[in-house]
Parts: structure tokens; C-alpha cells; sequence
């Protein structure tokens, strides 16, 4: 018979790192800065789906031409031989994110993010779908039903065709859109455009319809260095809870404690109340479970005295603020680092306080310095070097761009012989490569210059190389020098367009016996 052994059961006290995240519903909001953010999503994704259609010079606007090693961007065409360009480009987004973060915090994750405008439009699928918050919750605390079949399904075929079309689009940056089309019946994609319009479908629906806000909270690098950028004059959005707090629930009537004698209160109060309530939610707020940063964690606190009407401030704890919030936290208790900036919770704010009858902008754009009443500046040290390195680069990349030569020439020596033996001459093997960037056939004059012109000759001069339009030709040259020229001798090729267009200058080297 089997020996029975106690054991002991350690409980693991719910401190397990792996939590499953709780699901938001953002409540639908309108306001300005939601209209602001509808015009940025239109017009964003209206260059993303429209531009690829486009036809410039006769070809694709935008295409990236990577068999061809040619990125066409509206009437200009980049090479390989651009990369310093592309890395110019890339520098100037790069300091065009940290001046903007600098001088007006997360405007770039509130409106132009892709992982935001992709989710705005698959909200507002599931807004068709499912309806507004209250329903969606409804609706996903119920059994499967007939209606939620039915509505779900809607959902994720909205959202399937919607993300199949973004996957296509995507592919037709960078093979043309109209041939790919094209193909699509009787279907006739190769291996790889299928696998990168599935892919991006799939990253679409999958960032944008399941994960959301986690993408920016645990995924999203930006989301972590951004605070490097912030100081307390950067723009933000906050909740100023020297005229919001004690917040607490009234009825109509009652001013704003900017127009009656109570006034804000001092910063310390004010502060301290915030804490308090985020450590002892009202029950509205606890239904609500808003999550986020929430300062000062596993400090105690006591809860709240019970207020007189006239004690309270201008926040009547609606929640609505929590509630239109895209990523479930509860701006009330300050700046956290979840918070994308999106604007939505002074849309529903505004719109709570245009009921109470009270002024706009208990949450607002301010810097952490105004709301706490000391002065600051928004011109700092800081903007003007981000400003000043953005200007210089955008005109260097600017410089770069219409000076282009229109031509890229490169002669490689013969690696098999250093030179040649025939009869009383030397000759030196060369292997000249000609870029012809334009979009026009051009025909290049080959010629030597060097200090001991009168004994090197290039063989067959005056040479003439045609190249087709945008492309790459090899061509061998060979100079030549009387057997008893000696030792290294520099010599320069040089390269002009027939009609004067471009020209181009390669230092090279003649050898003769040492
Ligand atoms: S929407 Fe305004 S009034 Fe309502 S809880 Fe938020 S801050 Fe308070
Ligand atoms: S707190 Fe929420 S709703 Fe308000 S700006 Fe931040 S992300 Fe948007």
C-alpha cells in the first residue's frame, strides 16, 4: 500500500508576474481634439492607401523597388549609392520626434502613431458592430448567442477586409499595386507577396484589433525613453486637482471654485487628496478598476473626510475622463506613463463641464510647472539644439537631395595584372562602371588627364559610352605607355555627359615596370 506524505501547500501569495490584462472599452467621445484626431487618422491613411495608386512620370509615385535597388518617391529616384541621404532622413524624423516631444510631449503617439490610427478605425468597427461601451460589455459578460454570433463575426470581417486591404496596400509600395491587383484573379502571386500581405494583415488585426494599448505599454520602445525628453515645461495633458479636488458628486447648481469663494486650493492639499482618493476610490471609480501608474504604491493613506457641497471642488467624479481613456487609467492621479496624450479625456471633461455649467479645462494642455503655478518657459536650452540640429539637417538633407549628380562613375583597376607587356608599350587593364541616374537615355565622353599626359593614351579615345536611362553599364578601358615609362603614376578619368549635363572625375593609377 502506498505511504501517504504530507506535504505543505506554499501559496505563491498572487505575486506572479504573468497578469492577464483587463480589457478596455473606451467609451466614444466628440470634442476638438477627437475631431483633430479623425482629421489626422483621414488624412494619414489616406496618403497610405492612395499614394501607392498614384502615377508619376508614368510610373508608380511611390515605389520601392528593391529587385531593382531603386526607391521612386514622386518624380525623384534614390540609389543605392544615396544611403547617406537615408540616414540623413532617418536623423531628421528622429530629432523631429524629440523636438516635438520636447516642446508638446506625446503629440506623436496621440495622433500620427500607426498603432493609434489603426486602432481609431478598428474602434470605430466595433462601435458599428457591437455598439458603444455599455453594449460591448454587455454583450461580452453574456453567453454565445445568436446576436452575439452574429455581431462578432460582423466585427472580425470588418476588421479581416480592412486588414487584407491594409497587407495589399503595404505589398504595393513595394511591387507595383496595379500589376499585383492585377493578379489577384486568376491568382498569381509569387511566394513572397503572399507571405508579406498576410503577414501585415495579421500584425494589423492582431496590434490594432486585439492587443491595442499593450502594444504602447509593453511593446513600444518610444513609449519608454520618451520621459529622457520630458522636463516639467514639456506640454501635457493633466487633471488640476487644485480646482478639482476633493472631487465628489452634486447636484447642478453649484460654481466653479473659480467663481465662488472657495478658490483653488493650495498645492499640498490638493495633492494630497488625489493620493488619498487613489488609494480609497469612490465606488463609481472602483467599477471602473482604472489601472495606470498610480503614484506612491503600498503607501497607507486614509481615506477621505465626507465634504460639505460647498467644500468640493469642480471634479464630480463622473468618471467619464476614465471611461473615453484608450488605455484604462484614471488621469486623476497625475502623469503616467501609459497615457498616449489622445486628448479624448478633455473632450469628455469639457463636455461634463459645459453640463455643470462650469469653464472648460479641469483636464487640460498645461506643463507640470503651470499647473503647479510656478513659472516656466517654453523656450528652453533644449528646443533650440533639437531646433537648431533639426534646421541644419533638413537643409543639408534638403542640399543633398537637388545636387545629386545625375551621373555615379567608378573605374576598379584589372586585379589579374598589375600591367601588361606588349611589344614596346605598357598597358593597364580598367574596368569603368557608369550610373546613369536620369530618366533619359545619355551618351559619356571618356578621357585621361595626367601630369605625364604626353605618354599615357587611353586606347580608342575619343571613347563614347551609351547608357540606357536609370541604368548600370561596365565598359573595359585600357590605357597604354611606352615600355620605358617606370614606377606609379597618377592618372584621372574623366567623364562627361554628351550634352554637358553631368560630369564626373575618378582618381586612378597607372603602373609601369618598377
Ligand atoms: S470627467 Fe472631469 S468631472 Fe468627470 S471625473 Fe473626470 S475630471 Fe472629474
Ligand atoms: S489619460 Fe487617457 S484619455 Fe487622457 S490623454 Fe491620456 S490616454 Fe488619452
Amino acid at each position: 500500500m502506498s505511504k501517504r506524505i504530507d506535504i505543505d501547500l506554499l501559496d505563491s501569495g498572487g505575486d506572479s508576474v504573468y497578469v492577464s490584462e483587463r480589457k478596455v472599452y473606451p467609451r466614444d467621445v466628440s470634442g476638438r481634439f477627437d475631431r483633430l484626431r479623425k482629421l489626422a487618422v483621414f488624412w494619414l491613411l489616406g496618403m497610405y492607401y492612395l499614394f501607392p495608386w498614384l502615377n508619376w512620370d508614368g510610373r508608380q509615385a511611390v515605389l520601392f523597388d528593391l529587385p531593382a535597388r531603386k526607391f521612386h518617391v514622386f518624380g525623384l529616384t534614390f540609389w543605392p549609392q544615396d544611403f547617406s541621404l537615408l540616414a540623413l532622413l532617418l536623423m531628421i524624423l528622429a530629432f523631429t520626434l524629440f523636438f516635438t516631444t520636447a516642446l508638446a510631449g506625446r503629440l506623436w503617439c496621440g495622433y500620427a502613431c500607426p498603432q493609434t490610427v489603426w486602432t481609431e478605425c478598428f474602434l470605430w468597427m466595433e462601435r458599428w458592430t457591437e455598439g458603444d461601451r455599455a453594449k460591448r460589455m454587455k454583450l461580452d459578460a453574456g453567453p454565445w448567442n445568436r446576436e452575439k454570433i452574429l455581431r462578432k463575426g460582423g466585427k472580425h470581417l470588418l476588421w479581416l477586409l480592412f486588414a487584407l486591404w491594409t497587407g495589399f496596400t503595404f505589398v504595393g509600395f513595394f511591387t507595383p499595386i496595379a500589376s499585383l491587383g492585377a493578379r489577384l484573379l486568376p491568382f498569381d502571386w509569387n511566394g513572397w507577396e503572399l507571405f508579406w500581405v498576410l503577414f501585415y494583415s495579421l500584425a494589423t488585426w492582431g496590434n490594432a484589433g486585439i492587443l491595442r494599448e499593450q502594444v504602447c505599454k509593453y511593446m513600444c520602445p518610444y513609449a519608454r525613453f520618451q520621459s529622457a525628453m520630458f522636463d516639467r515645461d514639456t506640454l501635457i495633458i493633466a487633471y488640476d486637482p487644485m480646482r478639482g479636488e476633493p472631487r465628489g458628486p452634486r447636484k447642478k447648481g453649484l460654481a466653479s471654485v473659480l467663481e465662488r469663494a472657495r478658490g483653488l486650493l493650495d498645492v499640498r492639499t490638493a495633492y494630497d487628496y488625489v493620493f488619498r482618493a487613489s488609494k480609497h476610490p469612490s465606488a463609481a471609480a472602483s467599477r471602473l478598476q482604472a489601472a495606470g501608474t498610480v503614484m506612491l504604491d503600498g503607501t497607507d493613506a486614509a481615506p477621505l473626510p465626507k465634504f460639505q457641497t460647498e467644500e468640493l471642488g469642480d471634479c464630480i467624479d463622473c468618471t467619464m475622463c476614465v471611461q473615453v481613456c484608450p488605455v484604462g487609467i484614471d488621469i486623476r492621479n497625475g502623469l503616467q506613463y501609459e497615457c498616449i496624450a489622445c486628448g479624448a479625456c478633455i473632450d469628455a471633461c469639457d463636455d461634463v463641464m459645459d453640463k455643470m455649467g462650469m469653464p472648460h479645462g479641469l483636464i487640460r494642455y498645461t506643463t507640470q510647472h503651470a499647473l503647479d503655478g510656478n513659472s516656466g518657459r517654453v523656450l528652453r536650452p533644449r528646443i533650440f539644439v533639437y531646433g537648431f540640429l533639426l534646421t541644419a539637417l533638413v537643409g543639408a538633407w534638403t542640399w543633398g537631395v537637388f545636387n545629386r549628380s545625375p551621373l555615379i562613375a567608378d573605374v576598379l583597376r584589372d586585379r589579374n595584372a598589375l600591367y601588361q607587356q606588349q611589344g614596346d608599350r605598357t598597358a593597364n587593364g580598367y574596368t569603368l562602371k557608369l550610373v546613369n541616374k536620369t530618366d533619359a537615355d545619355r551618351s559619356y565622353r571618356v578621357r585621361i588627364e595626367s601630369a605625364d599626359a604626353a605618354s599615357l593614351v587611353l586606347k580608342d579615345a575619343p571613347l563614347d559610352v551609351r547608357v540606357p536611362a536609370g541604368e548600370v553599364v561596365s565598359q573595359a578601358v585600357e590605357v597604354g605607355a611606352p615600355a620605358t615609362l617606370r614606377g606609379r603614376h597618377a592618372l584621372v578619368f574623366v567623364i562627361e555627359a554628351d550634352d554637358g549635363s553631368a560630369k564626373a572625375r575618378v582618381d586612378s593609377t597607372f603602373f609601369g615596370p618598377m
